[in-house]
């Protein structure tokens, strides 16, 4: 008998008979209630299934129901349950595939009827049935043409369509109750396992994601280890609702997106690009205080310079091209070029280094229209973009100064974040390793001293180098990636970019590509959310709103809405012949920092009481501490922003 050598995570290691089944070696090595919680095994990183043999050996640890893996394998479980649950209601509904992502799984139908929402009660109680019945999940390997013959029986034809894309003779499958699926697995042992889910929502999506093909129906689902994390997930879903950023976006005036003008094309409204606006001012006195200087750049260069940079080869199917007289040309989906050209545009001396180039820089580029997503995933952006060319001695320094800028700017918006270093991709690069290998030390050594923590992603760096990510947890704990820091030695080489050294000879500088907001429209997107549209005074496009109770107070009304505009502060006015109750109302749903109701008393006295948008009243005041506080309230760093 050939033998295997398994070695646990706690350090201890065993020879097992090669094919051992794993759920006989849990048995024996993880007994009593954390055998229990176990739903799967990972060997040497990779998930298999405790009813799968084991064929080779390697670090083996368990999975229990409360990782991130664990639920994953709940989740996979669970959308199995859906499907036998949606077969049992519709027996026509064919099958096809049913993956866990993110907080849930899916799982997609072809059936001949639209589901709607009042379907999932239905569904749910199936799937409850199906739970209670405590049906063992079972892993069954075959060959290739006995499932072809298996799904041919029961008129699976999507299956049978998966089945001839595989590359390997054996398939498993996997068998509960009547319910049958050909999938990789890992599942639970039995539905018993499976104690709180819920159905979320349906949409329509093409097989395999082709818009050529049929549209299936995919319905989407969650499921918790427990019902009270489920509870706080649902809790979580209505808050993201509420505070969804396509619709405070229409609701506060701020921007559309028309079909008219095509999909993925944000224009801004008078209130929207005035928020972009204060975010863009923020944005050029903080680079010039660091010794950023600003520049800009055409919206289309010729192809020829797309195709030195590597973009045209790399990146074309994200790009617009255009032709003027003959002559191709490029929308940029970077800005780097003009860049380059400004630093070649004189001969540079070390002394000159670094040079930090700052543009808001508008790009275009080809997104998929089924991605597209409110400002968050558009077609055209405007980017906080800078590079910066540097000595290969000034990239260290460099690296920590973006790394301060990074933790100032979301300081001001009290957002924490995580980092993490992208390595090179597997393929599609330009650079060699050598280079590869000391750009990406740069960026870990920056990191280490100044003691911040990262992750390492594997292979997800940009073509032309590694990158360090930072991605900022919003008020519902949503990670968003925005900041990107890239060293980049190819595009130098490329572009034949040099400086003269202390030694009198031409060196090659490196440059670092880096946005702190990242893209202007998606950073909007995440605030809107995470203020739940009540942006802080600095910020929020009007700060003041002043409400009269009845026609007399106009004209003082008057006298202060002209003060305030004069002190820098934006206000409105309401000053409709309407109850004063449905005015406040109003202004509340605008999210406005502060209302000035102005009634008899203030226009006798002279005063104003202001009313917080939370509700609550202060005291009255002279209108010119009113402007010293609102004014107090704008200042960030020490400018005012009103
Ligand atoms: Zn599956
Ligand atoms: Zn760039």
């Amino acid at each position: 008998m050939e033998y295997i050598a398994v070695r646990f995570i706690d350090g201890t290691a065993k020879e097992y008979p090669k094919g051992v089944l794993l759920k006989n070696l849990l048995r024996e090595s993880a007994s009593g209630p954390m055998g229990n919680e176990v739903v799967s095994a990972k060997v040497d990183g990779v998930l298999i299934d405790l009813q799968a043999p084991l064929e080779n050996g390697g670090t083996l640890e368990w999975v229990t129901l409360n990782t991130g893996e664990g639920t994953e394998v709940l989740r996979h479980s669970t959308s199995h349950v859906m499907a036998q649950a949606v077969q049992s209601l519709f027996p026509e509904a064919k099958i096809t595939i049913g993956p866990a992502i993110k907080d849930g799984f899916y799982y997609d139908f072809d059936l001949d009827r639209s589901f709607s929402p009042e379907d999932f009660s239905r569904i749910e109680a199936k799937m409850k049935e199906i739970v209670e019945r405590d049906l063992p999940i079972v892993r069954r390997s075959v060959s290739r043409e006995e499932a072809r013959q298996l799904f041919a029986e029961r008129g699976e034809n999507y299956k049978i369509e998966l089945i001839e894309g595989l590359p390997d003779n054996e398939v498993t499958l996997y068998q509960q109750g009547e319910f049958l699926d050909l999938c990789r697995g890992p599942h639970v042992a039995s539905t018993g396992m499976i104690k709180a889910f819920k159905l979320t929502s349906v949409a329509g999506a093409y097989w395999h994601g082709d818009e050529r093909n049929k549209m299936l129906q995919r319905i989407y689902g969650t499921a918790f280890p427990s019902s009270e994390n489920l509870k706080k997930h649902i809790l979580r879903l209505e808050e993201a609702r509420r505070r969804d950023h396509r619709k405070l976006g229409r609701e506060l005036d701020l921007f559309s997106i028309n079909e008219e003008a095509g999909a993925g094309l944000v224009i801004y409204h008078p209130k929207g690009a005035l928020l972009r606006m204060l975010l863009e001012d923020f944005e050029k006195r903080e680079h010039l205080k660091r010794g950023y200087q600003l520049v800009m750049g055409p919206q289309i260069l010729k192809t020829d310079l797309w195709k030195r940079s590597g973009h045209f080869e790399h990146y074309r199917d994200k790009m617009y091209f255009t032709e003027i007289e003959g002559q191709g040309y490029g929308i940029k989906p970077m800005n780097c070029l003009s860049h380059m050209l400004i630093y070649k545009s004189k001969i540079r001396s070390y002394r000159d280094l670094p040079l930090r180039y700052f543009e808001l820089g508008t790009v275009h580029r080809h997104e998929k229209s089924g991605e597209l997503h409110g400002l968050l995933r558009v077609r055209g952006f405007t980017q906080d973009d800078a590079h910066i060319l540097c000595t290969p001695e000034q990239l260290n320094g460099e690296i920590k100064g973006i790394l301060n800028l990074v933790r100032d700017v979301m300081s001001v918006f009290s957002f924490p974040y995580d980092l993490e270093i992208s390595t090179r991709p597997e393929k599609g690069t330009i650079g060699s390793n050598e280079d590869w290998e000391k750009a990406t030390q740069a960026l870990r050594s920056a990191l280490e001293e100044n003691s911040l923590p990262y992750q390492i992603n594997k292979g997800e760096g940009a073509f032309y180098g590694p990158k360090i990510d930072v991605k900022l947890k919003d008020a519902l704990e949503r990670e968003w990636q925005c900041a990107t820091i890239q060293v980049d030695f190819a595009m130098p080489e490329r572009f034949e970019l040099s400086y003269i050294g202390p030694d009198g000879e031409k060196h090659r500088p490196v440059m670092v590509h880096r946005v702190i907001l990242g893209a202007m429209e998606r950073f909007i997107g995440v605030l809107i959310e995470h203020f739940a549209g009540a942006f802080p005074t600095w910020l929020a496009p009007v700060q003041v709103i002043l409400l009269n109770v009845t026609d007399p107070q106009i004209p003082y009304a008057e006298g202060v809405y002209q003060k305030l505009t004069a002190a820098g502060i934006r206000a409105e006015k309401d000053l409709r012949n309407e109850k004063l109750g449905l005015k406040i109302r109003e202004a509340e749903l605008q999210k406005i920092p502060y209302m000035l109701v102005l009634g008899d008393r203030e226009v006798e006295q002279n005063l104003v009481t202001p009313r917080a948008r939370t509700g609550k009243s202060m005291k009255s005041m002279e209108l010119e501490e009113f402007i010293r506080m609102v004014k107090k309230e704008s200042a960030i760093g020490g400018e005012s922003y009103s």
